[in-house]
């Protein structure tokens, strides 16, 4: 066959296999068409999951008649004024979304533009044009599309049931929606408005905040740390959820390029990276970021549905994510989210538990047990009752006998505490022979009068441990349960990082530097990051064009399989230009290390002791969430407790 040009029609449907893939992706055009438009609201309706009708309306600036008929027209647009692909500011510019939907469905544009006397209505049916309308509508435009695919049949078997094709509109819909805090959205379908964000006040400097809040869930506003950096040329805004709050997939990870969402694994990568230490490798944060930058420094005209972008530095945006939420991370402190003591006071809900709960039937024993108290639950077994150590809760400010036998010298250990930080508390715990250690002058189980300033303890001040296990602490405003050893085990791994830090990773040679075969490419990457890998204790050399050697390891790996670490390194390479494998290797040691080494559950502390571990905690940067992002304590509010009593 020789060579000839396609007909119109034909190319507006090539055109449309890579724009309009499912009714999601018609909507993402129209209704970023509205945007552009500058609409400040917005209705979406579907029918049968947008494969029958699908009808987007806006209160925009609108088309007139002109307008009209050349926005049907392939590479017709008026959003490149200046003819330089590089300065895009509107959502749209490629001037093909309209095209290709009239050629492969039956498409209705209404609009009503200020110069005209009334709205005019132009009709396209598989790319054939019917003649322009008189129709009324007040300002604004509404495209309705029927029978999506109609003229592509082979386009339809690819759909798939209309829920799930509902789901991927809202996806779409809710990304624009997070972008446009100030235009309202709405989405409807036979029955039901599965969509409903109202138009945040453009004076309101939580707009933006709040429009998140209503597609991220309301616990996202109240856990958000708040982003805001600006570097070079780059403007990084947006939210970063406390680890504390957390999911099973990268689901809820959003980025917005110049208020374009854009899917990119360099947001989910940086997340992972920033986040590394405040979570299990398989719980996943969630993260809103809007990057704005020189239109110049990325291509938006890499994919025709331009939800992938390309950077010009890449690297700098990555560590500007990583830098960002790394600093917010650290000023958010001790922080735990409320999702915590939420989900704390709902397992306290008194018909619940009310069944299973009762007083000690030994009611002499209980009114003569001052301060101290035994609640027995009907649950346990009849032999357990009123004799679980476990179950007994002491009131250490008038039980004078709390913490005799139990607790340091008073003077060695306070010392001790204060000098070395958290490992003091480790050292002197992991000795088996502790009862030795035991002094008979207990330290005063008032708490020092003058340390009784809630102001300056927002963790407030120890009152006692329960269970050997859980130390409580009241502050000014509620009550602070601490888990012992979770929260000691992130304060003794930040001390040994920072004890890295300061001196560097150890590193040994190996006796048989070790040759590993990788292909040029691989081995060009490895020797381009051997400085950095060098800092972490890893010394590597070229060996010849396609291999390398390692001649010394960090300490800290032990007997490590260096063949496997050095091809994740590699993969990493690969796949995102950079690696933490390194890194996260020796931190998961360190957090083993430091599991091991802090004070476990099931060990007696004295009050100076819990004062110590809350001081600690204020002052150290993530102590809210143990190394697998699980609070290290609850706190509830006064308020919160007298709800629970009925007493509010
Ligand atoms: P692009 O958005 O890339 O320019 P489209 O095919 O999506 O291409 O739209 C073509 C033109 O039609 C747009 O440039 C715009 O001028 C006009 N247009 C489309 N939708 C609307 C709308 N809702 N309100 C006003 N003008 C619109
Ligand atoms: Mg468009």
């Amino acid at each position: 066959m020789s060579i000839r040009l396609l007909p119109p029609n034909l190319i507006n449907q090539i055109a449309a296999g890579e724009v309009i893939e499912r009714p999601a992706s018609a909507i993402k055009e129209l209704v970023e068409n509205s945007l552009d438009a500058g609409s400040t609201s917005i209705e979406v309706i579907l029918r049968d999951g947008g494969r029958s009708y699908m009808a987007v309306a806006d209160n925009g600036k609108g088309m007139t008649q002109a307008d009209l008929k050349l926005a049907v027209q392939r590479h017709a647009t008026s959003k490149l004024p200046d003819e330089n692909l590089f300065h895009i500011k509107t959502l749209g510019f490629r001037g093909e979304a309209l095209p290709s939907i009239g050629s492969v469905a039956r498409l209705k544009l209404t609009s009503k533009h200020q110069n005209e006397e009334h709205a005019w209505a132009l009709s396209i049916e598989g790319g054939h044009e019917h003649n322009l309308e008189p129709a009324s509508l007040p300002l604004g435009t509404k495209v309705e599309v029927s029978d999506l695919f109609f003229a592509t049949p082979a386009r339809l078997k690819f759909l798939k049931a209309a829920p799930t094709e509902v789901t991927h509109t809202q996806d779409v819909l809710k990304r624009l929606a997070m972008a446009n805090p100030h235009c309202s959205f709405t989405l409807k379908d036979e029955k039901r408005t599965l969509l409903d964000c109202p138009a945040q006040d453009p004076s309101d400097s939580d707009a933006a905040l709040k429009r998140l809040g209503s597609i991220m869930g309301e616990d996202f506003t109240k856990n958000a740390l708040t982003i805001d950096l600006e570097q070079d040329e780059f403007i990084l805004k947006g939210f970063a959820g406390l680890p504390t709050l957390n999911r099973a997939n990268a689901q809820y990870q959003f980025l917005f390029v110049n208020g374009r969402p854009v899917k990119d694994k360099i947001l989910n990568h940086g997340v992972k990276v920033a986040y590394a230490d405040y979570l299990a490798r398989d719980r996943f944060p969630l993260v809103c970021l809007f990057l704005e930058l020189d239109p110049e420094a990325v291509d938006m005209n890499v994919h025709p549905a331009k939800t992938e972008v390309r950077f010009r530095e890449p690297g700098k945006v990555r560590s500007i994510i990583v830098s960002a939420l790394k600093n917010a991370l650290s000023a958010s402190g001790f922080r735990a989210s409320t999702t915590v003591a939420n989900d704390t006071l709902s397992a306290f809900k008194p018909e619940e538990h009310q069944p299973s709960l009762s007083m000690n039937q030994d009611r002499a024993g209980f009114g003569t047990a001052h301060n101290t108290f035994k609640t027995v639950y009907s649950g346990s077994s009849p032999s357990s009752h009123g004799s679980s150590a476990a179950k007994t809760f002491t009131h250490q400010a008038q039980s004078p006998s709390f913490s005799a036998g139990t607790s340091f010298s008073s003077t060695r250990h306070h010392n001790g505490l204060r000098d070395s930080g958290s490992f003091a508390i480790a050292e002197a715990l992991k000795q088996d022979d502790i009862s030795s250690e035991i002094t008979s002058e207990s330290y005063p189980a008032q708490s020092d009068p003058e340390h009784d300033d809630f102001a300056a303890y927002p963790l407030g001040l120890a009152r006692a441990q329960v269970h050997d296990t859980y130390v409580i602490a009241e502050s000014g405003d509620g009550i602070v349960i601490v888990d012992q050893h979770a929260v000691h085990e992130r304060l003794v791994y930040e001390d040994m990082k920072a004890q890295i830090q300061k001196d560097g990773v150890k590193r040994q040679g190996l006796l048989l530097p070790e040759v590993i075969d990788l292909n040029e490419t691989q081995a060009q990457a490895l020797l381009s990051i051997s400085s950095e890998l060098e800092s972490l204790g890893l010394v590597i050399e070229a060996f010849g064009g396609n291999s390398i050697v390692v001649r010394e390891v960090p300490v800290i790996l032990g007997q490590t399989d260096i063949q496997s670490l050095i091809q994740d390194i590699v993969d990493d390479l690969d796949e995102m230009g950079t690696s933490e494998k390194l890194k996260q290797t020796i931190d998961d040691i360190l957090g083993t290390m430091a599991c091991h080494g802090s004070i476990r559950a099931g060990r007696k502390l004295s009050i100076l002791e819990m004062n110590e571990l809350l001081r600690q905690m204020e002052s150290t940067p993530y102590s809210g969430q143990c190394n697998h992002g699980r609070p290290t304590y609850v706190k509830l509010q006064t308020k919160d407790i007298e709800r629970l009593f009925g007493r509010t």
